[in-house]
């Protein structure tokens, strides 16, 4: 008899993923690859789209494969995926025109400055929620059509199609039947209303995109066609979409307003549920979609980090410090910084810019407060506490958004493995953080919307019992010695910054 079972692509910064999930929302086979990275100049961030659906097609047999099942066992696909990054393909053959631009690349910083010194800042914030930065598709979107020679022609003419990573994956795995992506992802472009949900002429004529170019906006959970039968060896609905973050929000069930989670991986996002209140940030948050079922659509206030797994990535792959990424654990352990000060080190891993609650496209990262004691341990640790101290700058922002201050804060993402990053983290922020038995909640979230659609999970109630934690740190520094060394990071930050 065949399993009832779903599987959720998660195709990420760094790699892409494919997960089963059960009908207890348990993970019962997955697979992996690396996505390499193109970066053709400083600051430029790119990836390449046929290696991605090799790689889409690849995890998605051998998740399948290690649950040992068959095609016949999976109900629904779900998909999740890194936001923002941009793709435009020929609508003729479903190629890519150029590589797609990541999320991270900062190739239009000059753009957007120049359309936040026209004022359109103001305009652009109360439509999308969204601040004019160039990590959002739509300067990216403008780039490729001025720069991909004949590109603007071509879409003019309705020969090309636009689309982040979700909706290149779905035209693919459709055979070019959906030209389609879900709330969440639109509310990313900085070309969607999110609160009439839908493509905004002014925004269109603002960036200067055609409106041929752009996919048909979806719910979350609902029916977003059927894999070509050759590719899977069946026709498998596909029943789920969200963005990474929006993903984990649902995957980590916070899905009553005041609910918080926020994920470590190559960068940091950190979610609070707002309900159906979309609350405008002052503190220079982003105001998104955090899911739309049934019509109905749900806000979230977010504060993203550029960089945190990537830092350690640094230390290990720029810096060699370290062989693995979890090295840094034990070493953090072996730093001195036992003071009240901690050690006096502190590093400002603004290698693309400051996101939240800064937005400095042209800061770039520094290590200061070195001695002539300070070693490797000490550089590690502070890698690690750096992204520790930019969650209590998202968390200070919330609050001063009027947000009520949470209860806890759930986390997720590869980095959340150490233990000495989520003890340091509690201590920081001075609350409880959770860490859940399953903390691949992008992909379970992926999987929960697709299982919502085809009634393997009842309802969000449902989902909500599923949650389990797996470790819960508390909270054990007291707060003058978490202010002092928030005081230094503060310092810190305020010598790389380029604007105030
Ligand atoms: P993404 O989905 O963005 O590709 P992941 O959630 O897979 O990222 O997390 C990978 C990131 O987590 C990497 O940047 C890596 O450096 C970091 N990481 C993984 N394990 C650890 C660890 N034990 N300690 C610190 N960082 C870690």
């Amino acid at each position: 008899m065949a399993r009832r079972t779903i599987l959720a692509i998660d195709q990420g910064t760094t790699s892409t993923r494919a997960m089963v999930f059960d009908g207890a929302g348990r993970p019962i086979g997955r697979a992996q690859k690396e996505l390499p990275q193109i970066f053709p100049r400083p600051g430029w961030v790119e990836h390449d789209p046929e290696e991605i659906w090799r790689a889409a097609l690849e995890v998605c047999r051998g998740a399948v494969a290690d649950a040992r099942l068959t095609p016949a066992d999976v109900e629904a696909i779900g998909i999740t995926n890194q936001r923002e990054t941009t793709l435009l393909w020929e609508r003729s053959t479903g190629r890519a025109i150029h590589n797609a631009i990541v999320w991270q690349d900062r190739r239009t910083a000059d753009h957007c400055d120049r359309l936040r010194a026209a004022g359109h800042a103001p305009m652009v914030q109360r439509k999308t929620g969204l601040l004019i930065d160039p990590y959002f598709s739509a300067t990216k979107l403008a780039w490729l059509l001025d720069n991909v020679a004949g590109a603007r022609a071509r879409a003019e003419r309705g020969e090309l199609a636009f689309g982040t990573i979700d909706c290149f994956l779905l035209w693919r795995l459709t055979g070019g039947k959906r030209h389609a992506t879900d709330a969440t992802n639109a509310a990313r472009t900085m070309l969607f209303d999110i609160h009439r949900q839908n493509w905004d002429d002014e925004l269109l004529s603002l960036f200067e995109v055609p409106r041929a170019l752009l996919p048909q906006v979806l719910d979350c959970a609902g029916d977003f066609g059927a894999t070509d039968a050759r590719l899977l060896g069946r026709s498998l609905p596909i029943a789920g979409v969200a963005g990474d973050q929006q993903a984990a929000t649902i995957g980590q069930t916070c899905l009553e307003p005041g609910m918080i989670k926020s994920t470590y991986g190559t960068g940091c996002f950190a979610l609070l549920n707002t309900g159906p209140s979309a609350i405008t940030s002052t503190n220079r948050l982003l105001t998104t979609i955090a899911y739309r079922l049934g019509g109905q659509t749900t806000y979230a206030l977010e504060g993203s980090i550029f960089v945190a797994g990537a830092a350690i990535q640094w230390l290990r792959d720029g810096l060699k410090l370290i062989e693995r990424a979890g090295d840094s654990e034990a070493l953090a352990q072996r730093s001195t910084g036992a003071g009240p000060e901690g050690t006096g080190v502190y590093l400002v891993p603004a290698f693309t810019g400051l996101g939240a609650p800064y937005w400095d496209a042209r800061a770039r990262g520094a290590i200061v407060g070195l001695t002539r004691d300070t070693g490797i341990a000490d550089i590690v640790r502070a890698g690690l506490e750096a992204v520790c101290y930019q969650t209590r700058d998202l968390m200070g922002a919330m609050t001063a958004d009027g947000a009520a201050a949470p209860t806890a804060l759930r986390v997720d993402g590869g980095m959340v493995a150490n233990d000495w990053a989520m003890q340091f983290l509690a201590d920081i922020l001075g609350l409880p953080v959770d860490r859940p038995v399953v903390t691949e909640t992008t992909a379970l979230g992926a999987a929960y919307l697709a299982g919502l659609t085809t009634g393997l999970f009842a309802s969000l109630d449902a989902l909500n019992k599923l949650w389990q934690a797996e470790r819960k740190f508390h909270h054990a520094m007291s707060a003058a010695e978490r202010d002092a060394r928030y005081r230094g990071w503060l310092a810190a930050v305020g010598r790389v910054r380029t604007q105030q």
